[in-house]
This record gives C-alpha cells, sequence and structure tokens, in this order.
C-alpha cells in the first residue's frame, strides 16, 4: 500500500486553497504535479551549475552535461531501451510526433496508407494528416464502439503492403482506456508497417517495456509523469533513426559545417538541434527518479483502486454517463450530467476548490462520435485520496442540483 499522507508533503502545491477551499486537483491527464524532490533538482541545477551541455572544456559545461546524460540513462533504463542513444530529447510527446511524421516524409508515396485509431489526441492526428497532404497517402482510422474500446476488425482486414505507418495512443487521455497496442504492433509488423505509440498519458500510469514490445517508436511528455513543462523523449529503433533525416538543422546536430556541405551528428544528437532544455532534461530524469522510488506498480495498483471507487460513486447520481467505459482502464472518468453543459459543471467545481478539466480534450473526434460538446474529466494521480474522491461526488451532486 502506499503512503498516501506521506507522498502529499511532498507536493507543496497541493497544500494550497482555491477559492477559499483546500485544492483537490483532478486535471492530472494534463499535466502532473511536481515534488519537492524535482523542484529542488531544479532550484540546484540554476543554483550551482547552469552551463551549455556537450561543447565546453569548463566544469560547470561539464557536469551539466554529466546531469544531462544520465537523465537520458534513467529514460533508457525506464522504458528498457536497448541504447541510450535512441532516447531522443524533445520539448514533448507533440515535437516527438512531428519529429517522426516529417521524418517520413521522403519514404511515403501516393496510394500509401497511414492508420490512426478514432481516440486519438489531435497531436497525433494532425502531424499525419499534415504528411498525408505532402505525400498523397492516405489516412486510415480504426473505428471504435461506444464502451470507448478500439474495433480491432477492420483494421486487421484492411491492413496490406500499402500500410507503411501505424499510430495510435497506449492510454486514451480522453477516455483512459488501455488499447491492445501489443495485437496492434504485431498486426502492423506483419505487413511490414512501422508503429508510433503515444505514451504520454500511459507512462504515468504503466512502466511500458519497450524491447518487449517491440514498438518502432514511443513518445512521452515529462509533465504528464511529475517532471516539468517542455520536456518529453521519442524512443526510436536505431534503425529507423539511421533513416530518417534530421528534423531541424542548427547546433548541436552536426559533425561537420562548410558552405558547401554538413555531415550530421550521431545519433541520438542528430535529432538534437539547438540548445535543449537542460534543466528540463535533468528534472525529467529526476521525476522519474521520484515514480521508481514509489513503485509503479503500487502507483498503478492504487489508482486502480481510486478508479473503482470514483465510478462506482459517480454512477450513483441521476443522470451521470461516464464515456469510456472499457474493462481496461486508467484513472481518467470523462462522464456528463444529462442536459448540463459540461463548462458549468467545471466552473461550479472550480468554485469549490475542485479542478478537473472540461471541453473536448484535444480529442473532438470523440466527442463526435458521442455526439456532445465535450465531457468533464476527473483524473487521478497516486497523491489524490479516496476523501478526495467524495468531494468530487458531493460537488456534482451539488452542481447537479444547481443546475437543473
Ligand atoms: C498530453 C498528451 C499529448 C500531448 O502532450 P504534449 O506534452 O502537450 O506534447 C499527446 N497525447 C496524449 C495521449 C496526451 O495525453
Amino acid at each position: 500500500m502506499l503512503n498516501v499522507a506521506e507522498i502529499r508533503k511532498d507536493f507543496p502545491i497541493l497544500g494550497r486553497q482555491v477559492h477559499g477551499q483546500p485544492l483537490v486537483y483532478l486535471d492530472n491527464a494534463a499535466t502532473s504535479q511536481t515534488p519537492q524532490q524535482v523542484i529542488d533538482v531544479i532550484v540546484d541545477y540554476y543554483s550551482r551549475y547552469n552551463a551549455n551541455i556537450h561543447r565546453g572544456v569548463h566544469s560547470l559545461s561539464q557536469e551539466a552535461t554529466d546531469a544531462y546524460e544520465k537523465a537520458r540513462i534513467t529514460i533508457q533504463k525506464h522504458f528498457n531501451i536497448q541504447h541510450s542513444h535512441e532516447v531522443i530529447m524533445t520539448s514533448g510527446t507533440t515535437h516527438g510526433i512531428n519529429m517522426v511524421a516529417s521524418g517520413f516524409t521522403s519514404f511515403l508515396n501516393p496510394g500509401d496508407e497511414i492508420w490512426v485509431s478514432a481516440m486519438e489526441h489531435h497531436s497525433n492526428i494532425v502531424p499525419w494528416q499534415m504528411l498525408c497532404e505532402r505525400t498523397g497517402a492516405e489516412l486510415r482510422v480504426i473505428p471504435m464502439n461506444t464502451t470507448g474500446e478500439l474495433v480491432l476488425q477492420p483494421f486487421y482486414e484492411e491492413l496490406s503492403e500499402r500500410t507503411q505507418l501505424v499510430f495510435c495512443n497506449h492510454i486514451s487521455n480522453a477516455l483512459g482506456t488501455i488499447n491492445p497496442i501489443e495485437e496492434i504492433i504485431e498486426a502492423a509488423h506483419e505487413v511490414g508497417a512501422a508503429v508510433l505509440i503515444d505514451g504520454a498519458q500511459a507512462a504515468p500510469h504503466i512502466k511500458a517495456d519497450l524491447q518487449a514490445l517491440d514498438v518502432d517508436f514511443y513518445t512521452i511528455s515529462a509533465h504528464k509523469i511529475c517532471g516539468p513543462t517542455g520536456v518529453g523523449a521519442l524512443y526510436g529503433k536505431t534503425e529507423w533513426l539511421e533513416k530518417l533525416p534530421p528534423y531541424q538543422g542548427g547546433g548541436e546536430m552536426i559533425a561537420e559545417v562548410s558552405f558547401e556541405k554538413t555531415t550530421y551528428a550521431g545519433l541520438p544528437h542528430k535529432f538534437e538541434a539547438g540548445t535543449p532544455n537542460i534543466c528540463g532534461g535533468i528534472a525529467f530524469g529526476a521525476a522519474l527518479d521520484y515514480l521508481n522510488a514509489i513503485g509503479m506498480d503500487r502507483i498503478a495498483a492504487y489508482e486502480t483502486e481510486l478508479l473503482q471507487y470514483a465510478t462506482s460513486e459517480l454512477l450513483k447520481i441521476n443522470g451521470l454517463r461516464i464515456y469510456g467505459e472499457g474493462t481496461n482502464k486508467t484513472s481518467v472518468i470523462s462522464f456528463n450530467l444529462e442536459g448540463i453543459h459540461p463548462y458549468d459543471v467545471g466552473t461550479l467545481l472550480d468554485q469549490m476548490g475542485i479542478a478537473v478539466r472540461t471541453g473536448h480534450h484535444c480529442a473532438q473526434p470523440i466527442m463526435d462520435f458521442y455526439q456532445i460538446p465535450g465531457t468533464v474529466r476527473a483524473s487521478f494521480a497516486f497523491y489524490n485520496t479516496l476523501s478526495e474522491v467524495d468531494r468530487l461526488v458531493e460537488g456534482v451532486k451539488k452542481a447537479a442540483q444547481m443546475l437543473s
């Protein structure tokens, strides 16, 4: 079991009030909170060894380089990645996806197919649409059902040698569904297609073993796992990273530059043009250390407990419908009260000090599928408590009374 009372002491923000009430932070799927241990790493960096990396002979630069490269190794180990050069530091999931989408431009031809799932984040739809526009490839969609689970049969039937790329999120940020990515990866590989899995929402809950998954690309954002915003990582298999052209030109990513010709640096630097988010990268590593000290399995088990309790309590409320009722899901609950706009529920909850997300959660196609303008989304982290779930349920009941 987790000692949640102790864990909460690590998060200074959880002690604050909003509108005169103790904060109940249930917007973890949008961004997670930062423990003091990670805040300390950030302060320490700027207080003691702020310097540019990979280029200075002076001590500060070497200390910063060592800390940054140590973070890369932490990421490598956490996700069981074979080589540290397969970890590309990015500004986040969106950046990683765009890097791959851009890199595939010269590999695709008219008639080729790219498949995405029906429950993607916009960051996993728009770059592929742009790639299709550039190349004449066609975008196809793996459909979903009303339970909020993918329907794989049509995808299996229509996969062919025309299929070049398949993209799917590991866990849907809007519904909480854990997708059967093992099966999707296997099926895609049978026709020779590459697979990118968006792990942004899975990383807080599941320690993915990327070698066992045999996935080609996997993206994550540090801010969803108790790290800072604006930093993340893209995993790519060596063979793909060697084939793909660099995404941006600039310093850091070159070997030799003259006006006649430039040769690119080796992996991972080929994809890391310019000065990176050095402090953020170091803090990203510290965030993974923090989670691993608690234990990802214990985190997942506790979050499942929160999910089950919140689901059963919320469903007792008249007229409340939950979207995303798959058997395999994480601690994200998207819901609506019959006849009431989600925005109004979210606004009233905020007055009570409860932070939830309302709207389409960057996944408009899912909202179109259910024919709703959006949902109220409560998403739980390991530092949330059962009594915070009670406050949410009380708050939703009160909102239902006031708005009906
Ligand atoms: C948060 C999220 C993203 C986008 O992450 P950024 O850090 O904004 O780039 C993409 N996909 C999913 C599933 C997410 O939850």
